[in-house]
């Protein structure tokens, strides 16, 4: 029997199964995907949230700011993509301005620093981009853009690297309670764990509805974005808000780690979790609300639409506890936003009340706790030089768009989570993460993975289980037989 089994493995499980690693404990993390951060994780607006949207004395408010300070010096440590460029509230007229008050209240109350309202002049002065019509802005210095995936993808490789056993395409589908902990079933085999962590994500409820009595359901909405090209990365240099909605946050303008200018989301709440279409008119209230802040944005730079859906709860709050009646297992359950911006500090809580439930907690003296990788396009002509003379595969661009090189796929294929499918690869080198979204490398790094796993090609995914790339003739074998 392992000390703890982690159920989902976006930034929360991942989070969670990194904390858990820096103590002497069996750990297994069972992920239903094929790779780490297939769900929300990997289909947000990628803020590390200051802290001042929360209504204070909530977990949202305290783990956002706990998170958001962890998640910067994660970043720097897990060799994360990430960017402390701050965030701009916008508001357009006085009961707006009222609105940036009652924020500017929360972060202070939330103790978020540096926060202050500024007026228009200083605001179009920063944010020169910004519509002439903006009355005021709130200007919190602290937010954070990041690579959300590449954050998942950090922690998880971390926590492998100090013993974790991560299982993909392992979906639980049962949970028995057992002498001395829980008995769970999985689409590979059971496993037994003295302990449960449930991060389960847009199913957290369904997880622990096999645990104990029925207590929360998860309320999905659904947010569709727009992504531009390179040639609008610099259109802004802030996230830009507007006065929150009922509804959330609202629209957001903003630049991402990758150089490219992110437009969305848009809320819409949704019967199945599992529907992340986009649609032309979510899209086109897209682009007209961040227009109406933004006004210079080139819609026509769009080079991808994509949807993600959130977790709530209706409770309002994160759902951080021991499932009632069922002893050492954790839900983690209506983490919506700013769940990216909290993740370490929801899994620190997490191992905290697994602590308070008996688990002993012995730090490692060995945790590997840093993480690196070749970025063949961020060095100087000297340094690509050399590193192409001692190893001629940094010297084969595979991507165009991004030049990305097939030492960087080797590298990323050795690492302790490799990448399964081409999706994956991007993922982790932002191979197909350019203006022709994969058009012209997808073939190659499709061979590479074929090569690297001794497999067809038609045997490698896209992305997710099924989304084959190639129709095969084999019957019996992967791949849809035609
Ligand atoms: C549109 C949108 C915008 C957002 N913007 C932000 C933002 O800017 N900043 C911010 O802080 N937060 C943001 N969020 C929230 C943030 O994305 C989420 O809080 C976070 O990603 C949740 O992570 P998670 O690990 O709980 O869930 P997920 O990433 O969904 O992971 C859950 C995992 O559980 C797995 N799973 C499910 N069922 C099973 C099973 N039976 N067996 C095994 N595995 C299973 C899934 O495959 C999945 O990988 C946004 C969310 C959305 C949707």
């Amino acid at each position: 029997m392992i000390d703890v089994a982690v159920i989902g493995c976006g930034i929360v499980g991942a989070a969670a199964a990194y904390e858990l690693s820096r103590y002497e404990l069996s750990v297994a993390v069972l992920e239903r995907e094929n790779d780490v951060s297939m769900g929300a994780t990997k289909a947000n607006s990628a803020i590390i949230h200051a802290g001042y949207d929360p209504e204070p004395g909530t977990l949202m408010a305290r783990l956002n700011i706990e998170g958001a300070g962890l998640a910067k010096e994660l970043c720097e440590k897990l060799d994360v993509p990430h960017k402390q460029c701050g965030a701009l509230v916008v508001a357009f007229s006085g009961e707006e301005i009222a609105g940036l008050e009652r924020l500017l209240r929360n972060g202070v109350q939330n103790g978020v620093p540096g926060i202050r309202i500024l007026p228009k002049d200083q605001a179009l002065a920063m944010e020169p981009g910004l519509s002439g019509e903006v009355a005021a802005a709130l200007y919190a210095p602290t937010a954070m853009i990041v690579s959300p995936w590449e954050y998942a993808l950090a922690l998880a490789e971390t926590a492998v690297r100090n013993g974790a056993d991560l299982r993909l395409e392992c979906a639980v589908t049962g949970i028995d309670k057992i002498a001395g902990g829980y008995g769970l079933r999985t689409v590979r085999g059971p496993v037994e764990a003295r302990t449960v962590i449930n991060a389960a994500g847009l199913y957290a409820d369904t997880i622990h509805d096999m645990a104990a009595e029925p207590a929360f359901t998860v309320l999905p909405s659904r947010g569709e974005y727009c992504l531009l090209d390179k040639s609008e990365g610099t259109r802004v240099s802030h996230v830009i808000f507007q006065c929150p909605a009922e509804t959330g946050k609202g629209v957001l303008v903003a630049p991402t780690v990758h150089g490219n200018l992110i437009a969305g989301p848009s809320s819409e709440s949704l019967r199945d979790r599992a529907d992340l279409s986009v649609t032309a008119e979510k899209l086109e209230f897209v682009m007209r609300t961040a227009k109406k802040a933004v006004p210079g944005i080139d819609f026509r730079a769009n080079i991808r639409n994509f949807a993600g859906n959130r977790a709530k709860s209706g409770h309002g709050d994160f759902i951080i506890a021991e499932a009632k009646g069922a002893p050492g297992f954790i839900d983690l359950a209506g983490i919506a936003s700013p769940g990216l911006s909290a993740a370490p500090a929801i899994a620190r809580m997490a191992v905290g009340l697994l602590g308070e439930s008996g688990l002993a907690l012995r730090e490692k003296r060995d945790f590997y706790g840093t993480r690196g990788r070749v970025r063949f396009r961020e060095l100087t002509s000297g340094e690509k030089a050399a590193l192409v003379r001692r190893d001629p595969a940094y010297g084969r661009v595979i991507c165009r768009c991004e030049t990305v090189t097939e030492g960087e796929i080797r590298d990323a294929l050795l690492t302790p989570v490799p990448p399964r499918s081409v999706d994956g690869v991007k993922r982790r080198c932002g191979a197909g993460m350019g203006r022709c979204q994969g058009g012209f490398c997808g073939p190659r790094v499709l061979e590479i993975l074929a090569g690297h796993y001794h497999c067809k090609p038609s045997e490698i995914v896209q992305d997710g289980a099924g989304t084959w790339i190639l129709a095969s003739e084999t019957k019996g074998g992967a791949g849809p037989a035609i």
